[in-house]
C-alpha cells in the first residue's frame, strides 16, 4: 500500500478514501481547511437530488453505483438515501419527445424507466398543475442522496479502519522531487505521500495551481430557495426527522423552466439554472473559518432575490399551491462546471503520483471514487472513464479564457434540448484549417469539436442533387434527424465514390514519435509488430492490463526511428508521452520523444476512383500500387509542395492522405482542386464520411468501442499480431479474455430501408432490452440506415432486433460487414 494524501472531505474525498480502504490500502490521511463535522464545501449544502438518466453511458453507470452504495450506508436504521423516484416533467411539445430520448438513454444503460401521460404525472405528484404538465419520465430508482450525512458514515466507518482525518488543516503548496509528488504542505508542517489525490472540488483550480497543472474547471453560483411551510402538507406525516428522509414524493425537475424540487419536510426546495451566470474565483473566497454552520460556509453566497423573480413566477405556475407559500431562505451556492459538462478526473500528466478528482456532482460521487480507486490499485476502472480523464483536454481548452466561456454556455445550456450534432454557440474559429477561405468559399456548413471548425458538406454542391441517380437519393428524415443535415451529402457521396472528392483531414490527432527508443516505444504499447521497413502503416490498438482498449491508432513508420502517429484525442498524446518519459529515464539508450504535430500541419484526403487522374496532373511521382501500395506511405510534391503521402482511406476508396506544414496547405488545396477540375472533383463533408466509413465497418474510438471492450468483441481482432513475438501491454490480458465473447459489435441494417437512428438508441432482442447503438447513419451506397450496436454474443447474423427511437421500434437486421466492399478491392487496385 502506497501512502495516500486526499486533499478534501467533501463527498469524493471521503468516498475514495473508502473506496481506497475496502481494497486493503491503509496509509491515508485526508486533509480538510474546514472543520470535519461540516467542512464548508458545495457538499455541505448539497439538496441531493439523484437524476440517473444521462446521455452518456459512463455518467449513468456512475450514478447508478453511487445509488446503490450509498442505498448500503446505514446508521441506526436509517439509510443516506431516499429513493423517492424521480420525476421529469415535460410543459412543451419538444420536451416530451426529449423525455422519450431520455427514456432510450435510460433503456440503454439499464435503468428502469417509464414515460408517464399528464394524468400520471398528477396521480403521482398531486401538487403539479394538470393544465402544464404533458407527461412526464419516471425512474423509481432516483433519489434523495443525503450528500452530508453519507459524508459523516463515511467518516465514520474509514477512521474506524485507520484512515487519519486532519480538519481545519488547509494544504498550502504539493511538495514535489525528480517529477513526484511527495506530500503535502501545511500550517502544522508536512504530510508525506506517495500519491495525493485532490478531491478539493471547486478549490481544483486553487491545488492544481500549487503544480503548475490547469484544472480545466470554473466555480459557478448557482440559486436554491426554500419555501416557508406548505400549508397542505403541514400536518402531513414525515418519516423522519433527517433531512432528506422527511419527503415523500418523487423528485422533480422542470427543464423547460430550468428548474428543480425536493421537499424539505413540509417546505419546499427549489434549485434553478436559469439566471445569469455567476462566476467565483475561489481562491477570493478567504480561508474556511474554524466554525461553519449552515448559513456560514465559504460555498454559500448571499441570495440574490432579483436572480430568482422567473423562478418564482414559473414555479407557482408549475405548482399552483406555492402560492400559499414565500421564499424563507435562499443562497447562491457555489459549484464546478467544465467546457464539456464532464468531472475532471484521473493522474496529472506531467507530475507522477498527483490525480485530481473534481467537478463532479454528488450523483456520481461514489461511482467516481470507485474508478479512481481502481485507477490507483489496479490501474483501470471497470466502468471506462476515458470521457471524464483530464487529459481529454487539448491545451487551448485549459486557457482560462476559454474554461470560463465554455463552462458558462455550459451552465446556461444545462437543461436545454441539445442535439448530439449541435455545436458550440462560442467560442468558434478558434482552430481553423489552412483551408478554410476555401471552405467558406464553397458555403461549408461547418460543426465544431474540440475547437475545430468541421466541414460537414458545401453548399457548392447543392446543383449535384440534380444529377444525382435514383439510388442514390437520400430519403426524407423527421425533424429531429434532419437538424445539422443537408441531403447535399448523398450527392457528396456519390462522387466519393464513383468521380473524386477531397476531404479536410487536418483535425485528427497527429503526433510524431522519435528517437532510438521510438520503435522499442510502440513495440511495447501496441498490438501490432511494428518492425517493418519505413514507408509503412500499421492500423493498431493501445491496449490495457486487462486487454481493454484504449485507443487505436495509425502508425506510419516514416523513418527508421521516425513514427507518425494518427491518434483520436489528446489522450493518446498524454500516454505515449509519459510512456515515453520513463522509458528516457529506465534506459537513456534507447531515448525517445514525442511531438504534437497537428496544429502546424494540415492533411487532405484525396479519394475516389479517380484519384490517380488528379495526383498525376500535379505530381510526377509514382502513385501506382508498386509506388505507393496500399498502406504505404512516402515523401513526394505535390505541385511543387513537400507532401506526405499516407496510402489509406477512410471512406474505402483509392486515394491518399496528402499531409504538408499548415502554412502551405492552401497552396496544396488550390493545386489539387485545379487539377481535379477536369475529373470533376469536389469538396465534401464529414457527414458523407461518416457515412461511407460506417459502410466500411471503420469504427470510432469512443463511440464505437472503450476500455470495457476487448478487440474479439469490438471486431477489431485483426488488428492485433497473435504472433508478435515482443510482449506489450495487454498481451497476458489478451489470453484471460474469453474466447466466445458474451457481446459483440454488430453491424445492423435498417428494414424499412428509411428510419434513422443517431446513436445510443436501445436495442430490443426477443422483445428485451439487450443492447444499445453506437453509432449510425444512412449508407449511400447501399441505400439504407445502418448502425453498430453492441449485442449479445449469441445473437447470430440474419437475425431481427428493434431499435428505439423516440418511443417507436424500428426493426434492424444483423448482418454480415463491412456492407460495402469487403475484399477491399476499391483500396487495393
Ligand atoms: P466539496 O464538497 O466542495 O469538497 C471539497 C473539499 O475540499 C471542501 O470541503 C474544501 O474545504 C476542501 N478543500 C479545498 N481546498 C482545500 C485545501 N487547500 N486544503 C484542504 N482542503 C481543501 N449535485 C447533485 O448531484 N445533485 C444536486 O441536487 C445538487 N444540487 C446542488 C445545489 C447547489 C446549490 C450546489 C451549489 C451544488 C449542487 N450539487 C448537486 C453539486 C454538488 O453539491 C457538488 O458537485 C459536490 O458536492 C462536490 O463534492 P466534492 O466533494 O467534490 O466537493
Amino acid at each position: 500500500s502506497q501512502r495516500v494524501v486526499i486533499i478534501g472531505a467533501g463527498i469524493v474525498g471521503v468516498n475514495l478514501a473508502d473506496e481506497l480502504v475496502s481494497r486493503g490500502w491503509k496509509d491515508i490521511t485526508v486533509v480538510e481547511q474546514g472543520p470535519l463535522n461540516m467542512p464548508g464545501g458545495s457538499t455541505s449544502h448539497a439538496p441531493g437530488l439523484v437524476f440517473q438518466t444521462n446521455p452518456s453511458k459512463t455518467m449513468t453507470r456512475l450514478a447508478k453505483y453511487t445509488v446503490e452504495k450509498l442505498l448500503s450506508l446505514k446508521k441506526d436504521g436509517q439509510g443516506c438515501f431516499n429513493q423517492l423516484g424521480g420525476l421529469e416533467v415535460a410543459t412543451t411539445p419538444e420536451r416530451l419527445e426529449e423525455l422519450k430520448r431520455r427514456h432510450g438513454y435510460a433503456t440503454s444503460w439499464g435503468i428502469e424507466a417509464r414515460l408517464v401521460s399528464g394524468e400520471e404525472c398528477i396521480q403521482m405528484y398531486p401538487l403539479l398543475n394538470k393544465e402544464t404538465v404533458l407527461g412526464g419520465l419516471h425512474i423509481p430508482t432516483d433519489g434523495l442522496a443525503l450528500a452530508a450525512r453519507a459524508t459523516q458514515l463515511l467518516i465514520e466507518r474509514t477512521r474506524e479502519a485507520g484512515v487519519r482525518y486532519l480538519g481545519n488543516t488547509p494544504v498550502t503548496d504539493i511538495e514535489r522531487s525528480n517529477g513526484h509528488v511527495t506530500g503535502v504542505t501545511t500550517p502544522n508542517g508536512s504530510v508525506p505521500a506517495d500519491i495525493v489525490v485532490s478531491c478539493a472540488g471547486f478549490w481544483g483550480v486553487e491545488i492544481g495551481a500549487m503544480v503548475g497543472l490547469q484544472v480545466p474547471l470554473l466555480p459557478l453560483a448557482h440559486q436554491y430557495a426554500k419555501t416557508t411551510a406548505l400549508p397542505g402538507l403541514r400536518n402531513r406525516e414525515v418519516n423522519s426527522r433527517i433531512n432528506g428522509m422527511n419527503a415523500t414524493l418523487p423528485i422533480l425537475r422542470h427543464q423547460d423552466q430550468d428548474l428543480y424540487y425536493r421537499e424539505h419536510g413540509d417546505q419546499f426546495g427549489i434549485g434553478y439554472y436559469g439566471h445569469r451566470p455567476m462566476p467565483v474565483v475561489a481562491g477570493s473566497l478567504g480561508l474556511t473559518p474554524e466554525h461553519v454552520d449552515e448559513k456560514n460556509m465559504p460555498s454559500r453566497l448571499d441570495f440574490t432575490s432579483r436572480d430568482f423573480e422567473t423562478a418564482w413566477n414559473e414555479s407557482e405556475k408549475l405548482l399552483p399551491a406555492l402560492r400559499e407559500t414565500h421564499i424563507a431562505d435562499g443562497f447562491n451556492g457555489i459549484f464546478s462546471f467544465t467546457p464539456d459538462g464532464g468531472p475532471i478526473i484521473g493522474r496529472a500528466p506531467d507530475l507522477e503520483g498527483f490525480y485530481v478528482a473534481e467537478a463532479v456532482w454528488v450523483t456520481h460521487s461514489a461511482g467516481i471514487a470507485q474508478a479512481v480507486a481502481q485507477i490507483l490499485t489496479t490501474g483501470r476502472s471497470e466502468i471506462d472513464v476515458g470521457e471524464c480523464d483530464i487529459s481529454r483536454f487539448e491545451e487551448i481548452q485549459l486557457s482560462r479564457e476559454y474554461v470560463s466561456e465554455t463552462s458558462q454556455q455550459n451552465f446556461v445550456e444545462i437543461y436545454d434540448i441539445i442535439h448530439p450534432l449541435a455545436p458550440k454557440v462560442s467560442p468558434r474559429n478558434l482552430r481553423i484549417s489552412p483551408f478554410n477561405v476555401r471552405q467558406r468559399e464553397l458555403g461549408a456548413y461547418f460543426l465544431e469539436v474540440g475547437g475545430w471548425e468541421r466541414p460537414f458538406w458545401y453548399e457548392a454542391n447543392a446543383e449535384l442533387l440534380k444529377y444525382l441517380p435514383a439510388k442514390w437519393q437520400p430519403v426524407e428524415r423527421d425533424a429531429w434527424s434532419a437538424q445539422h443535415y443537408s441531403p447535399i451529402s448523398a450527392a457528396e457521396a456519390w462522387k466519393t465514390r464513383n468521380a473524386v472528392a477531397m476531404y479536410d483531414m487536418t483535425a485528427f490527432h497527429r503526433f510524431e514519435v522519435s528517437g532510438p527508443g521510438a520503435l522499442h516505444l510502440l513495440q511495447r504499447l501496441t498490438t501490432s509488430d511494428l518492425k517493418k521497413e519505413p514507408g509503412s502503416i500499421t492500423y493498431t490498438l493501445l491496449l490495457d492490463d486487462a486487454a481493454g482498449i484504449r485507443g487505436d491508432i495509425f502508425v506510419s513508420r516514416i523513418e527508421d526511428e521516425v513514427f507518425q502517429i494518427g491518434a483520436n484525442s489528446a489522450t493518446e498524446f498524454h500516454y505515449l508521452s509519459r510512456e515515453a518519459r520513463f522509458q528516457r529515464q529506465q534506459s537513456p539508450s534507447q531515448w525517445v520523444q514525442v511531438r504534437e504535430i497537428t496544429g502546424s500541419t494540415c492533411s487532405i484526403g484525396l479519394w475516389g476512383p479517380r484519384a490517380r487522374d488528379v495526383i498525376a496532373g500535379v505530381s510526377t511521382d509514382d502513385f501506382s500500387n508498386k509506388g505507393l501500395p496500399y498502406f504505404g506511405v512516402k515523401k513526394v510534391h505535390v505541385a511543387g509542395i513537400p507532401v506526405l503521402a499516407f496510402r489509406k482511406s477512410y471512406v474505402g476508396e483509392l486515394g491518399w492522405e496528402l499531409q504538408t506544414s499548415a502554412e502551405l496547405g492552401l497552396r496544396l488545396w488550390d493545386a489539387i482542386a485545379q487539377a481535379g477540375k477536369l475529373h470533376g472533383i469536389i469538396a465534401a463533408g464529414r457527414a458523407a464520411l461518416n457515412s461511407l466509413r460506417l459502410e466500411k465497418g471503420y469504427r470510432i474510438y469512443g463511440a464505437d468501442m472503450g476500455t470495457e471492450h476487448d478487440p474479439l468483441e469490438a471486431g477489431v481482432v485483426s488488428a492485433v499480431d497473435l504472433k508478435k513475438k515482443d510482449d506489450f501491454v495487454g498481451k497476458a490480458g489478451l489470453s484471460r479474455r474469453p474466447k466466445t465473447p458474451a457481446r459483440r459489435l454488430r453491424c445492423l441494417a435498417i428494414n424499412d430501408g428509411q428510419s434513422l437512428v443517431l446513436g445510443k438508441e436501445p436495442v430490443f432482442y426477443k422483445g428485451k432490452a439487450a443492447g444499445y447503438i453506437t453509432t449510425a447513419a444512412f449508407g449511400f451506397t447501399v441505400g439504407r440506415p445502418i448502425a453498430y450496436a453492441w449485442l449479445p454474443g449469441s445473437v447470430s447474423l440474419g437475425e431481427t432486433v428493434e431499435a428505439e427511437y423516440f418511443g417507436r421500434h424500428i426493426a434492424a437486421t444483423v448482418v454480415a460487414e463491412p456492407l460495402y466492399d469487403p475484399r477491399n478491392s476499391r483500396l487495393l487496385d
